[in-house]
């Protein structure tokens, strides 16, 4: 590895970010990995994925660096683990006298079989995906008011909620930014790319903050951001080598040979 030109760090979004939102391909991102890697510029995933997804997923970038998981509930760095949510088995006994109240199915009420249906997953993925640690995927079987009372009733009790495609996710009172004071322990700055709602306190933790655009449109609303015009991992490559290239940081080596 060169040695490290710019005290840089990277935090990144998975889903829709460095992932395609629809096939979850990822191909356009790894020249520019290459490129961060030969600098000596590590890539930190931010996502509300588990640690077992992650794990799972991570050779296939070429990553070893710390990462975030279930949205700003736990920063893993090597043996070390910091979290910053609430542990499931708390979150789930604040859920259980609720639910006389609320009709909710959440992934400890259900099987693998099903959480494949709900989620469109295979099995192992379903299995990754239900190994969580720090937060509850609920759907949601009630009335909207029901839902909206639910929320705040959770938020006295020291939890949160959001939602994100099918499923209100109950976790702890973090969020993806909270984590980013930890890793500022060295003078570098970070850069933080994302595409959601969930996403915002990331980026507004971040030196630099980058929007990357969603394929349906949806605008993230936020100020003082660099914005890809491309979606998802090109949108990624796109705004990640513009910086790079303002940074004078060199093309990678792999990509030079090609020519
Ligand atoms: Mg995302």
């Amino acid at each position: 590895m060169a040695e490290q030109t710019v005290q840089l760090l990277v935090v990144s979004d998975l889903d829709g970010t460095l992932l395609d939102h629809d096939d979850y391909s990822f191909e356009e991102v790894l020249p520019v990995l290459d490129r961060m890697d030969e600098a000596g510029i590590a890539m930190v995933v931010n996502t509300s994925k588990t640690r077992a997804e992650w794990l799972a997923m991570r050779g296939d970038f070429g990553n070893e660096a710390p990462y975030i998981v279930e949205n700003g509930s736990a920063l893993y760095d090597g043996e070390n683990v910091t979290v910053f949510g609430t542990p499931r088995a708390k979150i789930l006994g604040v859920l259980k006298p609720l639910r006389a109240k609320f009709k909710f199915k959440g992934y400890s009420d259900v099987s693998a079989t099903e959480i494949m249906e709900w989620t469109g997953l295979g099995r192992q993925s379903a299995e990754r995906s239900a190994n969580r640690h720090f937060s509850e995927p609920l759907v949601w079987q009630d009335t909207p008011e029901k839902e909206e009372e639910f929320c705040e009733m959770l938020v006295e009790r020291g939890l949160m909620t959001f939602k994100g495609g099918r499923f209100l996710h109950v976790l702890g009172q973090t969020d993806k930014g909270k984590p980013l004071a930890h890793l500022k322990k060295d003078e570098a700055a970070i850069i933080a790319l994302g595409d959601r709602q969930n996403d915002l306190a990331m980026l507004k933790a971040a030196d630099i903050g980058v929007v990357i655009a969603a394929p349906d449109g949806f605008v993230l609303e936020a100020d003082d951001v660099l914005r890809s015009t491309e979606t998802g991992p090109r949108g990624w490559a796109e705004m990640m080598t513009r910086i790079l290239d303002q940074l004078q940081i060199p093309q990678s080596q792999k990509n030079t040979n090609d020519g």
